[in-house]
């Protein structure tokens, strides 16, 4: 399919919409009152830190609603001002974040809902309003969207159609793309459906198989097993693997997008020599700006001597996630929760460790001063964040009292 040709007519369209609706000040508004915080912003101005009685919080200095997530949220809303009577329908979550697609629930946005894994659009009338998530929707999904004749709102962040750009480039000079990724996170679902041919690698480990691979060669049938439902269909490694173009998941970890890329060039390097490498090998940067500063915020917060961290975001957020490992890498006690619910009472915490299932911890949180890092996820709103953390002071100063 020539999906660069059938975006450009879905553009065109009058039911595409891909700006808001001429609502955005009654939306930020609104917006306002349902996701900021007074405390994140006193917390902001005093340096990012703040102390009550024997807690002292250290806030990182990028964290939460990254622009493309506050953008989709707020063209969601716009949607509803403007369409007031019609049925809207999202086709994923908006965002990875449970309060903000609950509030969307509520005014009256229906979510598709997947069934054995396939989403289940017969709901879907025509004249339907149906929003496109941040991390975007499937050619497939869109190209039944516009057969159906709905009114099309798309919110795929800017970031993330520039991987979808770079993805067309490697189509239209023949390269497979190696996209970094989870292969069935939405964002990487829409992304290698614009590819003919791609393959999805999680992380360094799984790309050094590849790079040996290319140098060495080796069992296809082995390499088919361990990659299965992460290429494209007919993929041949042998084929495939000759001229390679790199492309990411928006929010994987930054310094490992990197890495796979800079290994996948020397392995081209060594194989072709330099004067053949660009016909071999293609790179642009579409590392989001937004998952950068959060990491490397990250980075600067692990070097305070902190007791404990909490990282807060939907437990399906790859970007959370990936600040979970931070802190792991540097050994401090870290919980995962994506609200402050989670933060039972002095003794428990119900939290995520990294990939394994949700848990109780018992005695999480030290007697006596602490000092407690706290970052959370592109898709967290302030206010989320500010539960958190006002739950913290309350057991410490319940612990004194
Ligand atoms: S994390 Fe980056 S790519 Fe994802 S929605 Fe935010 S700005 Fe866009």
């Amino acid at each position: 399919m020539d999906t660069k040709a059938f975006k450009r007519s879905l553009q065109q369209s009058d039911n595409y919409h891909r700006k808001g609706f001429g609502h955005e000040a009654e939306v930020a508004g609104t917006m306002n009152t349902e996701y900021q915080s007074n405390l994140i912003q006193t917390i902001r101005d005093r340096n990012y830190r703040l102390q009550r009685g024997n807690v002292t919080i250290f806030l990182a200095e990028a964290f939460g609603f990254c622009w493309g997530v506050e953008r989709a949220v707020a063209m969601a809303y716009e949607t509803r001002q403007h369409f007031p009577k019609e049925r809207i329908w999202i086709t994923n979550e908006i965002i990875h974040n449970p309060s903000v697609n609950q509030r969307l629930r509520e005014m009256n946005v229906g979510f598709i809902s997947v069934i054995e894994g396939v989403k289940d659009f017969s709901v879907v009338g025509s004249g339907d309003v149906v929003i496109l998530p941040a991390f975007g929707a499937s050619v497939t999904e869109m190209q039944l969207l516009k057969d159906k004749n709905c009114t099309i709102v798309d919110t795929t962040c800017p970031w993330v159609s520039k991987v979808w750009n770079s993805v067309e480039k490697h189509k239209k000079r023949n390269y497979t793309s190696i996209i970094h990724g989870k292969y069935a996170h939405e964002e990487t679902v829409a992304t290698s459906s614009f590819a003919d041919r791609y393959l999805v690698v999680l992380n360094l480990e799984q790309a050094k198989y590849v790079t040996n691979y290319i140098l060495n060669g080796g069992d296809k049938d082995e390499f088919l097993a361990k990659f299965a439902n992460a290429y494209s269909a007919g993929f041949a490694p042998d084929r495939d693997l000759e001229r390679v173009g790199i492309a990411n998941q928006t929010t994987m970890l930054k310094s490992e997008t990197e890495a796979i890329g800079k290994l996948l060039e020397q392995t081209m390097l060594q194989k072709y020599g330099p004067t053949e490498l660009n016909d071999h090998f293609m790179s642009f940067n579409t590392i989001c700006d937004a998952t950068q500063e959060r990491q490397d915020a990250m980075l600067d917060l692990v070097k305070e001597d902190l007791s404990l961290m909490i990282v807060i975001g939907g437990f399906n957020s790859s970007n959370t996630t990936h600040l979970q490992e931070i802190a792991i890498e540097h050994n401090i006690p870290s919980y995962h929760i994506d609200s402050a619910e989670r933060i039972i009472s002095r003794q428990s915490i119900e939290h995520k460790p990294l990939g394994q299932e949700i848990t109780v911890t018992d005695h999480w949180l030290p007697e006596g001063k602490i000092t407690v890092g706290v970052t959370s996820g592109a898709s967290t709103p302030d206010k989320v964040v500010a539960d958190a953390i006002e739950k913290i002071f309350e057991l410490k100063a319940s612990a004194i009292a």
